[in-house]
């Protein structure tokens, strides 16, 4: 039977024959986290050097790398059937879920996120609509939240920004269900965001658009924090790193971001690239109280 660590560090985002639906113990949703993976294709505008989506030849055997509009029917259809395996129990009377202990059998989230950027899908906005119209007609979703994971990419278009914000913040502030954007900053200053993020966005452009972003949605910040011991291409995330990311991040509160947490969290999973490794227990406190003391928002730490 597995370990919670083990459980924790399992991400396999098939299940059965499923293309979209798969579920996952997050520790962080403190539950079961339905994943929607709305990138089968594997396709991501970012090349995170902590990805754990494997894009080498090897890892793409088997998969069609042409994005196929959404099957938004079979989607809901495979929610639904998972939703009910988690009610029912049926998904802990197997591995690996058998393992998981008695509080955490519970759904916690349906989470847009997966092998790829959800919001460069353009059936993104569709796919939202069918979930939100879903879980108003279904009583055992009543409840439960919808979480976007993000690179943020796609929020970058205005028009996709005010299609979310009226969906998951009407009045500006979350429903009863308390919707959420878990929205990842990574990085601070153009070194560090080619070194971990890997985009071919140009820095400048690329935070103007998260500042103008965050000054409009109330989202979570999630910041990977990840050693990389490669000898000619070394990251220290208690360098200078830290310092940009505290300052970056206080300028945004001091222009009035309504951000509502920050997560930092370190590398659970094995990474593609073996240099690539978690910052200790230690390391990571050490970075939260260094930020604590610059910057006023509730941060949390996930290692
Ligand atoms: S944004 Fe997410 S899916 Fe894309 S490369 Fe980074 S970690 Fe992977």
């Amino acid at each position: 039977m597995e370990t919670l660590k083990t459980l924790y560090a399992l991400h396999d985002r098939s299940y059965q024959d499923n293309r979209y639906v798969y579920p996952v113990l997050s520790r962080r949703a403190g539950g079961i986290s339905v994943g929607i993976n709305l990138n089968p294709d594997k396709g991501c505008n970012f090349d995170c050097v902590y990805c754990q989506v494997d894009r080498t030849p090897s890892g793409m055997v088997g998969i069609d790398p042409l994005h196929r509009p959404t099957d938004i029917p079979l989607l809901l259809e495979e929610l639904n059937h998972l939703t009910e395996e988690i009610s029912s129990g049926a998904l802990f009377s197997r591995a690996p879920f058998e393992g998981v202990p008695e509080n955490l059998r519970k759904m916690a989230d349906i989470a847009l996120s997966g092998d790829g950027e959800p919001t460069m899908v353009p059936e993104f906005l569709p796919v939202l609509d069918a979930l939100l119209e879903h879980r108003s007609r279904k009583t055992d979703l009543l409840g439960i939240p919808i979480r976007l994971i993000t690179n943020g990419t796609g929020l970058f278009r205005h028009s996709t920004r005010r299609a979310l914000g009226k969906r998951f913040f009407p009045g500006g502030a979350p429903t009863s269900h308390n919707d959420e954007v878990w929205f990842k900053i990574d990085a601070a200053d153009p070194e560090s965001f080619r070194r971990i993020d890997q985009s071919s966005i140009p820095f400048d452009r690329y935070w103007s658009s998260v500042t103008e972003t965050l000054l409009e949605l109330p989202v979570t910040i999630q910041t990977m924090v990840c050693e990389i011991r490669n000898p000619r291409s070394p990251f220290d995330p208690l360098g200078e790193w830290r310092s940009q990311m505290a300052e970056h991040i206080r300028n945004l509160l001091d222009q009035g971001a309504p951000i509502r947490e920050w997560h930092l969290y370190t590398v659970a999973r094995k990474t593609p690239d073996p240099s690539v490794l978690p910052l200790s227990p230690e390391g990571m406190d050490c970075l939260r109280q260094f930020f604590q003391k610059k910057v006023a928002l509730p941060i949390r730490v996930f290692s």
